[in-house]
Parts: structure tokens; C-alpha cells; sequence
């Protein structure tokens, strides 16, 4: 599998290799690089969304993960390659996407802005918890060694991560410096009102645990107190064991939990197995990687939407 995937990224990269002399071709007959604006690849929805917000008019962004795609395991395409390689600004996470990583490790010189690089990531953990008082390695807990990438999902750090967009934008484009600066501040107005939202309505709840598909939600368990259990680890392909299934249905019925949670762009038959097994109920609770194809909305009402979800299967009040 792991052979597979790199020998079609090598080609990959070949293949690119020659397309872009395709793209340029396009981009000088006007359909691709607009003069006038920044181009900006976005590795992904949330990337993207800060990205369109600070940049405005300014900017054109490309998102590399398309609507309705899970990001994690992304290839990109010939195509997509080429718009890496043109693009004035390419914004990612390094360690969560490794044929983004790759294309700008080849080709992304002074032009990659490195989200993960604005504050230190939190360790990643392989879906597990622990309880107070007890050993660790109750609830299948085993460090995945590596860091989460899911910061996005902790808003006041998307804010800061604008911030320091707003000022790398400032550096690609001096004369609107000042707009770049002024539009994350807005942003960050909201998603700081979207944070004392979130810290208000999950303050009072009758459970802590969520039971999610994947530890996609550390950064929001680690600002509201809660506390996540993973199905499978920091990505959604890791195949769940039967005793990490039969551990989480442990943790499940222990925690009285009501609802395990799925994802948009995952499947929810893992989800919808042990919510059987526990007698719970399945709901959506969105990682927001992407927007899924046919939802559309966008991250404040998703994140909306999530708070509205926890609040019910928690009962907050
Ligand atoms: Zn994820
Ligand atoms: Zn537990």
C-alpha cells in the first residue's frame, strides 16, 4: 500500500513535470495567474477559508483538496502539481498531508507558509484517554509518537494562525499590507465570538467524553474541557482493531455516552456498529477537513452546527 502510493506520488511528480509546461502556457493566455491578485494554494477547506477571508479581492485561492475529498491521504494530480508550483503563496500543514508536503519540499522554496509552524502543536494520541487515578494505557491509549494536525479546530488558534497569514500576505503584497491586516482582525472578532460561544454553551453538561471516529478533536477538547475517544487515531484509513472496537464500546457504555459520532467524508459504518452494540444514537460532528460536496456552509456555521450537536448528545444547559 505505502510502496503503491509513492511510486503513483513519483510519477506524479514526473508527469508534472511536463504539465507545467501546460499550465504556464495557460496562464500567459489569461485563464490561470491573474496579474492583478495573489495566487494562493490552499492545502485545504479551513486553510482556504482563512485564506479567502484576509485575502479578499486580493487574493485568488486554489483549494488542493476538492469539496466532498478527504484531505489526510490526498494525491494530487498533474494538474495540481503545476498549481503548487505557480502559485505566489502556497499555505499548508506540514505533517498532515504528505504529497502537499512533498510538492513543497521539490518545489515550494520561500513561497510555502507552514501553518503548523505559528505555535507549538499538541502530541497526538492514537485515540485513547486517560482516567484519573488510573494507569496509563486505559482506553487503548498509545502515542502515535507524532503531533495533531487538526488545529484549526480550536478557533481561537485559527485567529492567530490569520494573524500571521495576514502578515505573510503583507510580505507577498506591501500595498495592502494594511487590508491583509485589517480583514484578520475581523476574522479574528468572530472566531473569538465563536469561541465564548463554544466555552459558554459546553461550561455545564452531564458528560465530558466524546465517542468520535477519529482523534480529529483534540484542540477542541483541549480548550472546552472535554475529553475525546477515538475510534481510530489522528487519520481516518487506520482500520480499527476488534479490541479497539470493543474498547471503545467500553468506554462507551462506562461514560453513558448517548451518541458516537461520525464524520461527513468518512463512512459511519464503524460508528453506527458500536453505537448498535451500546445502544446509543449516531450523529455528524464535522472535522471541518473539508466541506462536504452537496452541505456547503461554511466554518463559522459548521462549527455552529457542532456546538448545537455536542450540546444535545452532552446535555448542556
Ligand atoms: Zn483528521
Ligand atoms: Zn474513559
Amino acid at each position: 500500500m505505502k510502496l503503491r502510493r509513492s511510486t503513483a506520488r513519483a510519477l506524479a511528480a514526473a508527469t508534472a513535470l511536463i504539465a507545467l509546461g501546460a499550465v504556464t502556457a495557460c496562464a500567459e493566455d489569461g485563464a490561470g495567474a491573474d496579474p492583478q491578485r495573489v495566487d494562493v494554494a490552499a492545502a485545504f477547506y479551513p486553510l482556504q477559508f482563512i485564506a479567502e477571508r484576509i485575502g479578499g479581492d486580493a487574493v485568488r485561492v486554489t483549494n488542493l483538496t476538492k469539496p466532498g475529498a478527504e484531505p489526510h491521504d490526498l494525491e494530487l494530480t498533474p494538474r495540481q502539481v503545476g498549481e503548487v508550483n505557480q502559485a505566489e503563496l502556497i499555505v499548508y500543514l506540514k505533517g498532515f498531508q504528505p504529497a502537499v508536503d512533498e510538492a513543497v519540499e521539490q518545489n515550494g522554496g520561500d513561497r510555502a507558509f507552514d501553518v503548523a509552524g505559528v505555535q507549538p502543536l499538541l502530541a497526538g494520541s492514537a485515540g485513547g484517554h486517560d482516567h484519573e487515578g488510573e494507569e496509563a494505557g486505559h482506553g487503548g491509549e498509545e502515542k502515535d509518537g507524532g503531533k495533531d494536525p487538526h488545529l484549526w479546530l480550536d478557533p481561537t488558534r485559527l485567529a492567530t494562525v490569520g494573524d500571521r497569514l495576514a502578515e505573510r500576505l503583507g510580505r507577498a503584497d506591501p500595498d495592502r499590507a494594511a487590508d491583509y491586516t485589517a480583514r484578520a482582525g475581523a476574522l479574528r472578532v468572530e472566531l473569538e465570538t465563536l469561541d465564548a460561544e463554544f466555552a459558554a454553551g459546553l461550561r455545564t453538561c452531564q458528560r465530558r467524553e466524546l465517542m468520535v471516529s477519529h482523534a480529529a478533536f483534540g484542540y477542541l477538547t483541549e480548550r472546552y474541557q472535554l475529553d475525546q475517544v477515538g475510534i481510530t487515531g489522528l487519520a481516518p484509513e487506520n482500520e480499527p482493531s476488534p479490541q479497539r472496537l470493543a474498547e471503545v464500546a467500553r468506554e462507551a457504555r462506562e461514560h453513558q455516552a448517548t451518541t458516537i459520532f461520525f464524520e461527513t467524508l468518512v463512512s459511519p459504518k464503524v460508528a453506527e456498529t458500536i453505537a448498535r452494540q451500546v445502544g446509543a444514537k449516531t450523529a455528524v460532528l464535522d472535522p471541518l477537513e473539508g466541506l462536504s460536496a452537496d452541505h456547503g456552509g461554511d466554518y463559522l456555521s459548521v462549527m455552529r452546527t457542532n456546538l448545537a450537536t455536542l450540546r444535545t448528545a452532552l446535555s448542556c444547559s
